[in-house]
């Protein structure tokens, strides 16, 4: 491990683009097969590592539903959640806004007030626990429809749980055009919520464009594509609307050709506000350390440059000030007293 990966693994750390299932770990999944013999996951470890390795896309989504397939009642849901948190703790991740996808659930037949306790309950057990503060943006899984939009909306908006903080959109860009998801976006909104759609991963800066006017976007997941368009990189930076940008998820989607072709650079250079995530860290073999690596490759950073970087993620995320300025001076102590 290099020097400045032992300081970024040991920084304070906020995360504001990570989804629930896609965090579900070889050692999480061998527990949750353990309880659901019937499923064709193995449980073996080595067996394991080696059906979790990436592949390509095709092969991710296969992993994916199969970890959605194990997921089949509230305990699945509380386990799930609070290892995903014990996972975080290990990296030294303090605050996270976990994207969850709650009718991947209610579809497969838990029933919505029990998956909503569920998390609330990991939720409150992981930050007592662990040190983890959890808080929850929920997305409409775009690829299943306005269907899915009325449900993930009734759900944020009749049960909302005490973490939930945003409202998302997720799934696939190309033939799922974000204009269509407005109604629910401005009632996600009206009910107090922020409004985080991932947008411009796959498709053009226009897809940016309409998450901004049409769905309100305070900050965008990806917004990969922002770099083809001055003026939106202009307007990103104006409004300070935050990127969440996952460098090695991009890869893997093929959202970029190569890591060393990842605008992020270009990003930075337009003053728009970047946060580093990880996006479904084990599927694509990293975690949120290695995220902050590659940045540091990619900005050419030092300790102290990671260290505003990981201040950026406190800056974009929906804390309340308190909360910013404790994790914010954490970050600043940390990076005073490290000797590298
Ligand atoms: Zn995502």
């Amino acid at each position: 491990m290099s020097v400045l990966d032992s300081f970024i693994a040991g920084l304070p750390k906020a995360e504001l683009h990570v989804h629930h299932v896609g965090s579900a770990s070889p050692r999480i999944v061998a527990e949750l097969a353990a309880r659901h013999p019937d499923s064709p996951v193995p449980t073996d470890p080595e067996a394991l590592a080696d059906f979790f390795t990436f592949r390509d896309f095709a092969h991710f989504i296969e992993v994916y539903l199969s970890v959605v397939d194990l997921i089949r009642d509230a305990q699945d849901v509380r386990l799930l959640t609070y290892e995903v948190a014990r996972d975080m703790a290990r990296q030294n991740i303090r605050y996270a806004e976990l994207t969850v996808t709650p009718y991947s659930s209610t579809r497969r037949g838990i029933p919505d007030v029990a998956f909503v306790e569920a998390i609330e309950d990991a939720r409150k057990a992981a930050e007592a626990e662990l040190g983890v503060v959890l808080r929850w943006c929920f997305d409409i899984p775009g690829e299943a429809g306005l269907e899915a939009a009325e449900e993930t909306a009734r759900i944020a908006c009749e049960l909302k749980p005490e973490g939930l903080v945003s409202f998302g959109l997720g799934g696939p860009e190309i033939g799922v055009p974000r204009p269509q998801f407005k109604p629910y976006f401005d009632r996600a909104i009206a009910a107090g919520l922020h409004s985080v759609p991932h947008a411009g991963e796959t498709t053009g800066p226009q897809t940016i464009w309409d998450a901004l006017t049409e769905l309100r976007a305070e900050r965008v997941g990806h917004g990969t594509s922002a770099t083809q368009d001055p003026a939106l990189l202009a307007h990103l930076a104006e409004h300070r609307i935050p990127l969440e940008v996952c460098p090695t998820s991009n890869l893997a989607t093929r959202a970029v050709t190569d890591l060393d072709a990842h605008p992020l650079k270009e990003m930075v250079a337009a003053g728009v506000l970047v946060t580093i995530n990880s996006d479904d860290p084990p599927m694509f073999g990293t975690d949120l350390n290695r995220e902050y690596g590659v940045a540091a490759r990619l900005l050419d950073l030092d300790a102290r440059g990671v260290a505003e970087l990981a201040k950026n993620a406190v800056e974009a995320s929906f804390m309340d000030e308190a909360g910013k300025r404790a994790l914010r001076a954490e970050i600043d102590e940390y990076t005073a007293a490290w000797r590298g």
